[in-house]
């Protein structure tokens, strides 16, 4: 069966870039007969508000969009993504990290567009966990994670119309743009938005993973750990992205945008679609 799902932060109001990705993920799991399911990614603690995952749930609904099942709260299941970072330990493939907190935390962090992702120069990989301090990031060896894998097969199916086609991960390539990511920082209960993701789409049984384009860059990362950790990989769809008048990615405090603000200014759901190019119902 056909399962997708929505997953925003709760980190500030839905716009019109959301709409689209909801609207989009939302029709083409009914148009399949599947499931289409909200998870909340409020792992980031500091700046989630249940007011914000509140209004999200309130403008979908107006968007005449109907979700399946419970609500996925990833706050709710830290212990379960430690759990599964824990099965990494005996294979040798992380090492404790004390580099900077907001170097880690940057790490962490959903991306942002104009931020690169920056590739860790390796300071730490020496560190056997052993020498794990209390505040300690957890970093993946992504060399010898690749080593333990086959990376004949590490790829990636997208039918998005940007990167559609099979795409394969090759080695060198992940060493120099992805390199040794932050997974957890443990003792603050954080782990990485990708590593939170990856393992909730397993758990969510999600098969179409469809999401806006800026997170393709992440997509060999997640492919990487759904095989250390040997779970499925669904076929990816990266959408197009909505932009301002300036051509830049709406982030979330583009309250301008936000789809609260066009409701109370008397605006239909039809209208909203349209501002997005979708067709009409
Ligand atoms: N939570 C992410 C965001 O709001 C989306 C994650 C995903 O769809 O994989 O940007």
């Amino acid at each position: 069966m056909f399962v997708t799902r929505f997953a925003p932060s709760p980190t500030g109001p839905l716009h019109l870039g959301h709409a689209y990705s909801a609207i989009l993920a939302h029709d083409m799991a009914r148009a399949a007969g599947g499931l289409f399911l909200l998870r909340m990614e409020d792992t980031d603690l500091e700046r989630s508000k249940p007011e914000y995952d509140a209004l999200i749930q309130e403008d979908l609904a107006w968007l005449g969009l109907t979700w399946d099942g419970p609500i996925l709260r990833q706050s709710e299941h830290i212990a379960r993504y430690n759990d599964c970072l824990e099965t990494l330990v005996p294979k040798s493939l992380l090492y404790p990290c004390s580099c900077t907190r907001s170097d880690i935390r940057a790490a962490l962090a959903a991306p942002q567009e104009g931020v690169a992702f920056s590739v860790y120069p390796g300071t730490c990989r020496h560190r056997t966990l052993a020498s794990r301090q209390p505040g300690d990031a957890l970093r993946l060896n992504l060399a010898a994670a690749l080593d333990a894998l086959s990376t004949a097969n590490l790829s990636f199916q997208d039918t998005g119309p940007v990167h559609k086609g099979t795409h394969q991960i090759d080695r060198d390539q992940a060493l120099a743009r992805i390199g040794d990511v932050v997974l957890s920082r443990k003792g603050e209960d954080i782990v990485a938005y990708f590593l939170a993701a990856a393992l909730d789409d397993a758990q969510q049984r999600v098969t179409h993973v469809i999401r806006g384009e800026d997170l393709f860059d992440f997509t060999p990362v997640q492919v990487i750990l759904q095989h250390l950790f040997g779970l499925p990989t669904p076929v990816y769809h990266h959408h197009r992205l909505i932009r301002d008048d300036q051509g830049k990615r709406l982030a979330k405090r583009d309250d301008a945008r936000a789809i609260s603000k066009y409701r109370g200014e008397g605006a239909t759901p039809a209208d909203i679609r349209r501002m997005v190019g979708l067709p009409e119902r």
